[in-house]
Parts: structure tokens; C-alpha cells; sequence
């Protein structure tokens, strides 16, 4: 059992104001592992001060010397890797085999990826246009708020930018997954990151939250979690116009197209989307299909879902673990109950516990078939392992399918070739396609249409966030 009492606030651990506590709880065991500080508004706006009196010099380091940290905060974090992946998937419940992969591997490369692009940031000339000279300039103290599905890599998305940008920080993880920020503050204790740039304070996100997205000495809030908490953080920055980029929820199409390889896509789709319980806001939920089709896609999506076991995270031989909490499992539950009741076609699942599993907050993963896009199951982010398989009669009719949802995070095409779903994928109002099996790139930018979210992470794009522009004019 772990407790942690202090908050890292101004270089320091501190203790916190308020005496209440947030438990961690494993969801395969239902124990409590660990507290961390359920902080108080006093203790949101200490770590505001601090972060506001780090950044003047921390913006005027040379770009170099920040990326020098970044640096060494990359290699700390790879020599934790397997600590990483251990404590994610204790907090989470993703198994092990997946979580060394995506919960640390991920957060590890993306940090590791900042020191180029700041390499290149720092060597840039500035850009002239005309007589202008455009430099560009840290955008101030920022608040991130940050998710359980992919916690460390959602908080390293955001913190390794900034910092090559000249930010400061104040980071509020989600209570279910708050180990892996407190990890990551003692790197940025470890590496010597100067007192102030990195803050962390623990705490509800309607409370503590919601203190570090109005304060008036934040300059930018970069969210990632549901579109209502998203669209809540807008409303509480916009008073004093802050820069807000959200990183908000998704139902993505997999849109297979006549001649595509069957067996490739389906499998394929399915494991991606039951990755992470299908609690992956990219997580491709609608498998849109030709309906002559159907019946094939139903049989090899059924015997590859057959093909993952789950189980215990520990054990390295399990791809499905149990969903983040008691909450999330009879939400995930009730949306299985709704499909059956809207007339979709349960081809494997069901809203039933899972036989043999009296602890842990596991969900049977389910298939339906023959579902109308307009059903709630294939409108709503379930966020759970649950996959809709939509029939359609016509590339025509793929398409807007796919586009027939207020989200637009994620989504794949597969074609009979790379050129045609290169067209198709055009058409698909969203963030990023991948065709014919293309790979997540942690480089690209990655990010929402339509209430999906406003902004990019990753990569260049990411490091943009963080930047405001100011053109000086030269005399002429
Ligand atoms: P959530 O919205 O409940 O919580 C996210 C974070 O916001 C938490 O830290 C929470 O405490 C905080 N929060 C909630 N209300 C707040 C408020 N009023 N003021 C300030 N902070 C507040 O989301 P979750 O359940 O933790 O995560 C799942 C959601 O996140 C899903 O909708 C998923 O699609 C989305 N998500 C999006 C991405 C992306 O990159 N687009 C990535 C992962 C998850």
C-alpha cells in the first residue's frame, strides 16, 4: 500500500491543505493499493504561483538547456520502464504484456521525441516575411488535465512539449490513475528540473480541477478526457481567454470496402478496438462493412475475439483485462443491455458478468451485428470492449456512416488498394485515418474534428500548442 501525502509543488513535495484522500483502487483485485491527497483549492493555487514564478527564467533559458532535461527525463523514465508498466497496469488494468508495449513504451518514445523535434526547434531560424521578423515565444503557465486509459502517455503528451517550448506546469491527473504523474515528479526531481516548472496536484476534477482552469494566472488548459469535461474547461478559460486544446472522446469507423482483405482487416480491427478493453478514445467501435459481407465479417470477428484471453494483468499471456472501475464496468454493461434492447444482433458477449470472475470489474467483450448507425450504441462512446458492426450497400453509404457521428477522433479504411483508401480516407471528417493497416505514428498529429476536440498533439504539431507567434517589424 502505498500513501502518498505531499504534493510536488515548487520543486518540493508539500504537504497538502486538505486532509481528504483519494483511493486507488486495482481493478482486477477491487483492493485499495494506494492514497494520494484529494488537494484543496489553496493547494491548486500554490502550484499556480509557483508555476508562474518559475517561467520567467525558464522561458528565457536557451531552448538547448531545456532539451537537455527533456533528455535525461527520457532516459529516467526508459531505466522505469517495467516499473512504469507495472504500476499502469496495477492503477488501470491493462496486463503486462500490453502495458510495457503502450503504457510505458509509448510515454518513453514520445519523451524520446522531443529532443529532436527541440533540436530542430532550437536551431531554427526565425521565419521573415517581408519586413518582419516572426519569433516564436512560449505561450505561459499551463494546467493539464489528464485521463486513466493511457495516463502517462496522455500527461507526457503534453508536458514534454511544453517544456521544450518554455512552459511551466501544473499537471492534475485523473484520480483513478494518479501513481504514474507521481512517478514522473520524482524524474523531474531526480533529473533537477528547476523548482516550479513541473507541479502535480491530485484531486477531483469538479474541485481542484476546476481552480486550475479559472485561475486568472493560467494561461492555457490542455484537456484530455470526455468531450463534457472538455467543453466544461472551455467555459472556465474562456473569462479570461485562455488557450484551450482539447483531447476529448471518439467513435471511429473502420470502414472495410468491397475487395478489401477480410482477413486482414477484420482481425485486425477487432484486436485494435478490444486493445485496452476498448478504453482507447481512438478505438475503432464502428466496423462498417458491405452487407453481402456481413455474415464473413461476423465469423472471423467472433474467432478472433475467441483468440484473446483474458484474465489476470500479471500474467503475460492475457490481452483483456478488466475495465478501470466498478463504474465504468455497469456503464459499459448498461450500453450492452441498450443495444439488445435497440434490435442489434449479439453475436458474442453480453451484459452478463463473466462466468468465473467473482473479483475484478471484468465485462464480457461483445460483438453486434446488424447494427443502424442512429442506434445509441453506435452514436455514443461506450468505452468499453465493444464493437459495432454496421452494414452497408455502398462505398457512398460507408462514407457517410463514418461521417454520421458528432465525433470525428479516429478511423481506418481498407480498400482493395492503398490508392482508392487514400480517397476514401479523404472524405472521413477526422483527425487521422489509417489505411489498409497503416500504423499509429507518435510523430503525426493527432487530434479531433468536430467534438473530438480542438488542437494536435504529438510530434511538431504538439510543440505548436505551446508556441504564440509575434511578428517585429522591421524599419523599412
Ligand atoms: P473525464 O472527462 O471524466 O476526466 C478527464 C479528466 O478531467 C480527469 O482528470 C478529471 O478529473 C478532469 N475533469 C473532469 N471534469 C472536470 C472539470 N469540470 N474541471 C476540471 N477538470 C475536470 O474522462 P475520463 O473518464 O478520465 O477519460 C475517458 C474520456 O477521455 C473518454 O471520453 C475518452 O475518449 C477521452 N480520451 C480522449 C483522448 C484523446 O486524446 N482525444 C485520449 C484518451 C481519452
Amino acid at each position: 500500500m502505498r500513501v502518498h501525502s505531499n504534493l510536488y509543488i515548487g520543486g518540493e513535495w508539500v504537504p497538502t491543505t486538505s486532509s481528504d484522500v483519494i483511493e486507488v483502487v486495482n481493478p482486477a483485485t477491487e483492493q485499495v493499493i494506494a492514497t494520494v491527497p484529494a488537494a484543496s483549492t489553496t493547494d491548486a493555487d500554490a502550484a499556480v504561483s509557483a508555476a508562474r514564478e518559475a517561467f520567467p527564467a525558464w522561458s528565457r533559458r536557451p531552448t538547448d538547456e531545456r532539451v537537455d532535461y527533456v533528455e535525461r527525463i527520457a532516459a529516467a523514465m526508459a531505466e522505469r520502464s517495467e516499473e512504469i508498466a507495472a504500476l499502469v497496469s496495477d492503477e488501470q488494468g491493462m496486463p503486462m504484456a500490453n502495458a510495457r508495449r503502450v503504457q510505458a513504451g509509448l510515454p518513453i518514445s514520445v519523451m524520446q521525441s522531443y529532443v529532436e523535434i527541440g533540436r530542430d526547434h532550437a536551431a531554427a531560424e526565425p521565419e521573415r516575411i517581408g519586413h518582419s521578423i516572426v519569433v516564436e515565444e512560449p505561450i505561459g503557465v499551463c494546467t493539464f488535465i489528464t485521463p486513466w486509459n493511457y495516463p502517462l502517455h496522455q500527461i507526457v503528451g503534453k508536458v514534454a512539449p511544453a517544456l521544450v517550448a518554455g512552459c511551466t506546469m501544473i499537471v492534475k491527473p485523473s484520480s483513478e490513475t494518479p501513481l504514474n504523474a507521481f512517478l514522473l515528479a520524482e524524474i523531474m526531481h531526480e533529473v533537477g528540473l528547476p523548482a516550479g516548472v513541473f507541479n502535480l496536484v491530485t484531486g477531483a476534477g469538479r474541485t481542484v480541477g476546476e481552480a486550475l482552469c479559472v485561475h486568472p494566472e493560467v494561461d492555457m488548459i490542455s484537456i484530455t478526457g470526455s468531450t463534457e469535461a472538455g467543453a466544461r474547461i472551455a467555459e472556465l478559460g474562456a473569462p479570461t481567454v485562455k488557450r484551450i486544446c482539447q483531447e476529448l472522446g471518439g467513435k471511429s469507423a473502420n470502414v472495410i470496402l468491397d475487395g478489401a482483405d477480410l482477413a486482414k482487416a477484420v482481425p485486425a480491427g477487432v484486436t485494435g478496438m478490444m486493445l485496452n478493453c476498448g478504453q482507447t478514445c481512438t478505438a475503432l467501435t464502428r466496423m462498417i462493412v458491405p452487407r453481402s459481407a456481413q455474415d464473413e465479417v461476423v465469423d472471423l470477428a467472433v474467432a478472433t475475439l475467441d483468440s484473446l484471453s483474458m484474465g489476470d494483468p500479471t500474467d503475460d499471456d492475457n490481452f483483456l483485462g478488466p475495465v478501470v472501475s466498478a463504474s465504468q464496468k455497469s456503464t459499459v454493461q448498461d450500453y450492452i443491455r441498450t443495444g439488445i434492447d435497440e434490435g442489434a444482433r449479439l453475436v458474442a458477449g453480453g451484459p452478463d458478468d463473466p462466468e468465473g470472475y467473482d473479483t475484478g470489474f471484468y465485462v464480457r467483450p461483445t460483438i453486434f451485428a446488424d447494427v443502424d448507425n442512429s442506434m445509441v450504441i453506435a452514436q455514443e462512446e461506450i468505452f468499453g470492449p465493444v464493437l459495432c458492426i454496421v452494414p452497408v450497400d455502398s462505398e457512398e453509404e460507408a462514407i457517410a456512416v463514418a461521417n454520421d457521428s458528432p465525433y470525428g477522433l479516429s478511423g481506418a479504411v481498407w480498400a482493395d488498394t492503398d490508392d482508392h483508401a487514400v480517397a476514401v480516407a479523404r472524405r472521413i471528417q477526422t483527425g487521422q485515418v489509417m489505411v489498409n493497416g497503416g500504423r499509429f505514428n507518435a510523430l503525426a498529429p493527432f487530434g479531433g474534428y468536430k467534438t473530438s476536440g480542438n488542437g494536435r498533439e504529438l510530434g511538431r504539431s504538439g510543440l505548436d500548442e505551446f508556441l504564440e507567434k509575434k511578428a517585429i517589424q522591421l524599419p523599412v
